[in-house]
């Protein structure tokens, strides 16, 4: 009886570009279809997690069955820095390691000193900064720091123990988060930025108490709009509370003044806690919102993800990304790379957050199909 055979097609990959003879990546920053540079580039290094946050890695999905990949399939220190190389060659000025949770790939601290020997063209070093839980960060952050890590941004969703213990799915403490934002503080990778996804009905209560307890604490809190990210996560658009809501929320309880963004493409609005004369003390510190949702900041986007094997997508609602580890594991020269980078970048058009609203839902939900555990925050 013949054997059947079965087509492994991954879904998530797009077809790279078709080499052109001779052709050559121009020299500099690159820019896509509707003009945007390319500056930052987001590197997830595994698609591992020791949490089981509901609206990113829900048990039920990735419970004991599912199939991780295997070491043999991520891109390896080397491989990640020389494709970091190159887009540092043409534009990006930060690094941002994520995952899964990063901290868990071995030996990150030896691809965190490979791309803090990275050099700009102008022969500055890039920022090289890391999304984590913060479970391993009080015994971790003085050797990343001492390994070249510049920031680090620790994702915490509540402070009431119960709720943060149900809401990450393995019943991890608030204490040891706690534990790990302090040790960064102390290692020197500030400033430390906070992440609180927030849900409606599920823990804007604590939006206040969060807010009390970094507020003047030197760390910057970020609330996040629950993002329709993937195809696991359930989402619906009544869970989002907007951005919006949650500063006048917060209005009630301290002056807030709108701040300048720092830098173009910046994701969170700035809001700065006002001191007894009415003007922002930055002794105070401030906060951000997240508005992924309710207002899309497309226009400016100059982020591209990398995922652990090796795919480049070019919006976090990309359905495709294209194969860079193909390129090379076929030991293929860094100008050939740099063309096919050049080309893809060139011709991104994407704006997923833009057109959302306009979108049919059935249109929308098939486009998301990566989760953010494969491709990073
Ligand atoms: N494990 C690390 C962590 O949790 O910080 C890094 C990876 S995690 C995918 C990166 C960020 O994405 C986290 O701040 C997480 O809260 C956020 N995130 C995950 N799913 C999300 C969703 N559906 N909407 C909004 N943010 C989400
Ligand atoms: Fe893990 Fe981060 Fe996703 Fe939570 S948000 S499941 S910590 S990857
Ligand atoms: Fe960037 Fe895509 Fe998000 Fe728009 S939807 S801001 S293009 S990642």
């Amino acid at each position: 009886m013949a054997e059947r055979l079965i087509a492994l097609v991954d879904h998530r990959t797009a077809p790279l570009p078709a080499p052109q003879a001779g052709s050559r990546a121009p020299a500099g920053t690159l820019r896509d279809a509707r003009g945007r540079p390319l500056r930052d580039l987001r590197i997830s290094v595994t698609d591992r997690c020791n949490f089981r946050c509901n609206y990113c890695m829900p048990k039920e999905v990735f419970g004991s069955e599912y199939a991780w990949l295997p070491h043999g399939a991520l891109l390896s220190f080397e491989e990640i820095t020389r494709v970091a190389r190159l887009f540092v060659a043409h534009g990006v000025k930060k690094l941002r390691l994520t995952g899964g949770e990063p901290l868990l790939r071995k030996g990150i601290e030896t691809l965190i000193g490979q791309l803090a020997a990275l050099r700009t063209p102008g022969g500055g070093k890039p920022e090289i900064t890391l999304t984590t839980n913060g479970s391993l960060l009080a015994r971790m952050a003085q050797a990343l720091k001492n390994a070249g890590l510049d920031r680090v941004t620790v994702s915490l969703d509540a402070l009431q123990d119960d709720m943060f213990r149900h809401m990450n799915g393995v019943d991890f403490p608030v204490a040891e988060v706690l534990a790990g934002i302090a040790a960064a503080r102390q290692a020197g990778l500030t400033p430390v930025k906070v992440n609180m996804v927030v849900q409606r009905g599920v823990n804007d209560g604590q939006i206040v108490p969060m807010a009390e307890h970094f507020r003047g604490s030197g760390v910057t809190l970020r609330f996040i709009e629950y993002m329709d990210v993937g195809a696991t996560n359930g989402w619906r658009m009544e869970q989002v509370l907007p951005g919006a809501e949650v500063i006048a929320l917060l209005q009630t309880r301290f002056p807030l003044l709108p701040l300048d963004p720092t830098a173009p493409g910046e994701t969170a609005e700035r809001w700065g806690y006002a001191g007894a004369d009415g003007r922002h003390d930055p002794a105070l510190g401030e906060v951000g919102v997240i508005q992924s949702v309710t207002q899309a900041f497309c226009g400016d986007c100059n982020r591209a993800r990398l995922s652990m094997d090796g795919k480049l997508f070019l919006c976090l609602f990309a359905g495709q990304g294209y194969d860079l580890r193909a390129l090379l594991r076929e030991g293929r020269e860094d100008a050939e790379i740099e063309a096919a980078l050049a080309a893809i970048w060139q011709g991104r058009n994407d704006r997923y957050s833009e057109l959302r609203a306009s979108l049919p839902p059935e249109a929308a939900r098939a486009m998301r199909r990566v989760e953010m555990s494969y491709i990073g925050g």
